[in-house]
């Protein structure tokens, strides 16, 4: 997909919203929301590889309200340029390192990434365009070592890993930006979010492709290794990532949903460096969840189950497994039948044992409801890997 130099882009009439990150999950997720959705002209932001990853934007290579352009959130420059140039009206911040366990490997630059670039983009926005509205990713990761269950808004933040850490530190300068310079800066607390454009690295997500490479494996009798994963008791709070874009634009909108922001009209902040901004004061960032938990143990089942494959666990600690049912042997007659084994490699150095949200608030203030349950994610994960895995390369 044609990328473009930040020089080379004009900014389109009416409203534009910047998506960084816009090849990852949510922000293509967010893309496709907003173009099937609004009117808004969408900007995505793109670092350029040499092996390009567009994947999960390549349908979007013909649509009029969508352009590609080159944007690094590690180069303050390029942050500064982009929203010195297009004045977006919009800023949703989807570029981060998101994956945990990596965070360990590259805590600078998880930092780097997570929350210094977060306070480059705040300093630009309040320089260039003051009104821009500002979305940060923020995550459950930033509650860690939970006090009490379920978390909601008020629940302290404790994090557990660097990248937690860098998520949790991203916040509090969010707040400081909104709260001294009135900008509509807010960041939300996203449980778990999945789905097919998810990354291979995830725990879902490598169930799910990897009970596809079983099943195909099965059907034409070879070999097959078994899914090799680390702490399989832990729980997450697992959610659609479609479900969620839409709820972080919600978020991004907060007078439509909220009447009591109605009447308060913004009054700009010009070259004003203190609040004229009167909504921002009562702005809210909320907790986005299923309101449900469940073990990565209870994953691995379902995937297996929605593939027609039926497993038991036995065994302890490291020798645990998950394999075929005698049933299931006989009938299907695999040439191996361990379907999931413990890898001391896939544990963390700390971990975060327990997620359950509370995102009542957030049901309450916009009637929200998830569309896709616990249930219909895992279908959907698998259904969409095993068809992939049929198809050619
Ligand atoms: P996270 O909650 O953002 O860290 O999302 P992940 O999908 O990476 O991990 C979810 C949980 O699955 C964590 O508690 C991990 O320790 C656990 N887990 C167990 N085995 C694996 C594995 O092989 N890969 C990953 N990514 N996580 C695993």
């Amino acid at each position: 997909m044609k990328i473009n130099n930040m020089q080379n882009v004009k900014r389109p009439e009416g409203v534009v919203v910047f998506i960084s990150g816009t090849t990852g999950q949510d922000g293509s997720h967010l893309a496709d929301y907003l173009l099937a959705n609004t009117t808004v002209s969408v900007i995505g932001g793109a670092r350029r590889l040499s092996v390009e990853n567009h994947i999960n934007i390549k349908h979007l290579e013909n649509e009029p309200r969508f352009q590609l352009v080159n944007f690094d959130l590690s180069d303050a420059h390029s942050i500064s340029e982009t929203i010195e140039q297009l004045k977006p009206d919009y800023f949703i911040n989807f570029a981060a390192q998101s994956f945990v366990a990596s965070s360990w490997d590259f805590a600078r630059q998880t930092w780097q990434t997570n929350s210094t670039a977060v306070l480059d983009i705040l300093e630009s926005i309040r320089k260039h365009k003051p009104e821009c509205r500002f979305y940060n990713a923020g995550s459950s990761e930033e509650f860690g070592d939970v006090q009490y269950i379920p978390q909601d808004e008020l629940h302290p933040l404790r994090p557990r890993s660097p990248y937690g850490a860098s998520k949790a530190a991203a916040r509090q300068i969010v707040k400081v930006y909104r709260e001294s310079y009135g900008l509509y800066a807010i960041q939300g607390w996203l449980f778990n979010h999945e789905g097919p454009r998810r990354g291979d690295e995830f725990v879902t997500r490598k169930i799910t492709k990897g009970v596809a490479g079983i099943v195909y494996n099965i059907k034409n009798n070879t070999q097959f290794s078994p899914i090799e994963l680390g702490n399989v008791y832990s729980k997450r709070d697992w959610s659609d990532a479609e479900d969620f874009v839409a709820g972080v634009w919600m978020m991004m909108n907060q007078e439509l949903y909220r009447p009591e922001l109605t009447n308060i009209h913004s009054a700009g902040i010009g070259s004003s460096k203190r609040i004229t901004n009167a909504i921002t004061p009562k702005l809210r960032e909320y907790v986005l969840s299923s309101d449900e938990t469940h073990t990565i143990k209870e994953f691995v089942e379902k995937a297996f189950r929605i593939a027609g494959i039926e497993g038991v666990w036995h065994g302890d600690g490291m020798n645990e497994e998950f394999s075929l049912k005698s049933d299931q042997v006989l009938s299907l007659k695999p040439v191996s039948s361990v379907l999931v084994k413990i890898n001391p490699n896939f544990y963390r150095p700390a971990e975060v044992d327990f997620l359950l949200g509370n995102s009542s608030k957030f049901r309450k203030d916009f009637n929200w409801s998830p569309k896709t349950n616990f249930d219909g994610l895992i279908k959907k994960m698998v259904e969409f890997d095993i068809k992939k895995m049929s198809l050619p390369e």
